[in-house]
């Protein structure tokens, strides 16, 4: 019998918008002419066809990257940058629910959190439009003998690549592209293949705000064809990527022709700690949400949780019940908490990882198999009785499933939270205020968030320890990802 997923008969239709490739200031057709479906993964089906470049579009793209840089972006002065980035931030916002719509159809999460993506999303840019006239550089006073004037510059690299996944794909490229173009990049942008629509929409909006032809050019196509090519080129000078660890390697195999830049955002597989001394019922829904919001494709989703022993099951069962009632449906229902996986096979590979994880003895409290039988859902399923060698405890599935264990021991905790081979964030839930500290210092994490989960701003760095990435993606940090340091040296 074929279960009907709520909201899923009646989807509203997808806005008009570019589906070519935006290369030097116009959207135009791949050069072999290409075209590929994008579909919705509620249901299953085709909902628009997208121009799907290759190697000579990103050819293109990159000599059209190299003339903006050295023409009218290296003229505009800091502040004209910082403008178009305000207006870019403007223009998501005027447009807020024509966004959410494109990319709750596109990527399959509730409106509510595609809002929210594109909130985080406006809020970047406006951040990076104020950097854009505070990058400088130091007068530095040497000890050599003599007179000397010396002092530092700092300056953008030329053309960056930069690859995004399809887990927040409005929102990443945002992280990516604000700091670029504040510090004078010009920019090939690759969006993911499963989700390219709300891009090649941010794409024209930054063509109204003013964005001089050829300073972002977004060439949508596959990773092992368009992203490869961006990697490879030897005419861009440094590549951003977010994804898998996997690609990541074969982004530094390909970037290591011309040794350009490489920063990495990859996976993780976050341990997030609950102490019986916490505010139990905060910790349960914070843990909760920590798994199950963006339907787990979250790369700092709290995957593995820690429980001390004696409130384990209070607060798994507390967790378990969260899940039984979260409403699953078409993202485009107002009620729905947790939408569709983003594609097919994603699907086939979180509900393979629950499938190997019960045949290893694990015990699903709640969940444990896909969501009716038209588009991709996945119930949110708790595995207790893991075995900390077994593969959902050590391997990321990017999905909505938690594994729990107890723990009565903080060092024993710490080595075990600690022993993986990711190090992206961790969450710490306790009313003691030098144990949060003391498992914060000991946690292997680039983030870590106590009596909450999740929770990022624009100002705060975001990446990972171990092979969770390379460099730091928002705050400050990220205009030096951009930028070079020059020494000048003057002897008087
Ligand atoms: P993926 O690595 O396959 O794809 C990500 C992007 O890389 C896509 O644009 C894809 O087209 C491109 N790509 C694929 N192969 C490529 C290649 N050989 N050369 C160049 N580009 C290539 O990842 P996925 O499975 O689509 O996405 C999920 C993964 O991304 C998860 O493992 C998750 O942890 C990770 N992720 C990490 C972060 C972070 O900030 N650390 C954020 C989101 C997702």
């Amino acid at each position: 019998m074929s279960t009907t997923i709520r909201g899923s008969e009646k989807l509203p239709s997808l806005p008009a918008g570019p589906r070519g490739l935006l290369i030097d200031g116009k959207f135009v057709d791949a050069a072999d002419g290409a075209t590929m479906h994008v579909y919705n993964p509620a249901t299953g089906e085709a909902q628009a066809e997208v121009a799907v470049g290759g190697k000579e579009d990103v050819d293109r793209a990159v000599k059209s990257a190299r003339r903006a840089f050295e023409g009218a972006w290296r003229q505009a002065t800091p502040s004209s940058r910082g403008k178009i980035l305000w207006r870019v931030a403007d223009l998501i916002e005027q447009h807020a629910e024509e966004l959410a719509l494109i990319e709750t159809l596109d990527n399959g999460k509730p409106l509510a959190e595609s809002r929210g993506d594109h909130a985080f999303a406006a809020e970047c840019f406006r951040y990076y439009a104020g950097s854009a006239t505070k990058i400088d550089g130091r007068h530095v006073v040497p000890s050599l003998p003599g007179e000397w004037h010396t002092y530092t510059r700092r300056e953008p690299l030329g053309v960056v690549g930069q690859i995004v996944p399809w887990n927040f794909p409005l929102m990443l490229a945002a992280w990516k592209i604000a700091p670029a173009l504040a510090t004078g990049n010009t920019i090939v942008l690759k969006p993911a293949e499963q989700t390219p629509l709300s891009t090649l929409r941010l794409g024209e909006l930054f063509l109204e705000a003013g964005l001089p032809a050829g300073v972002l050019n977004i060439v949508n196509g596959y990773g092992e064809v368009a992203g490869e090519a961006i990697a490879a080129h030897g005419g861009i000078d440094k590549v951003a990527f977010t994804g898998s660890a996997q690609t990541g390697r074969a982004i530094l195999r390909a970037a290591a022709g011309n040794l350009k830049k490489v920063s990495l955002e990859l996976g993780g597989k976050s341990p997030n700690v609950v102490f019986a001394d916490a505010d139990l019922t905060a910790a349960a829904q914070g843990s909760a949400a920590a798994i199950f919001s963006h339907m787990g494709e979250v790369c700092i989703a709290g995957s593995r949780l820690y429980v001390e022993q004696n409130v384990f099951d209070e607060v798994v069962g507390e967790i378990a019940e969260e899940a039984k009632h979260l409403k699953i449906g078409a993202g485009t229902d107002p009620d729905t908490r947790l939408g569709p996986l983003v594609s097919e096979s994603h699907l086939d590979r979180v509900t393979g990882y629950i499938e190997e994880g019960v045949a290893s003895g694990a015990r699903p409290l709640t969940g444990g198999k896909r969501f009716g039988d038209r588009g991709y859902f996945v119930e949110p399923t708790v595995l207790v009785d893991v075995e900390p060698d077994s593969r959902v405890v050590r391997e990321e599935i990017f999905g909505p499933v938690l594994v729990a264990r107890p723990f009565k021991d903080p060092a024993e905790l710490a080595f075990e939270a600690n022993n993986t081979r990711y190090g992206l964030a961790a969450g710490v839930w306790t009313r003691d205020l030098s144990k949060a500290h003391r498992v914060a210092a000991a946690m292997q994490a680039g983030m870590v968030f106590i009596n909450t989960y999740g929770a990022i701003d624009p100002a705060l760095p975001f990446g990972g320890f171990k092979e969770s990435g390379w460099g730091r993606e928002l705050g400050p940090e990220a205009l030096d990802q951009y930028t070079e340091a020059k020494t000048v040296v003057v002897a008087l």
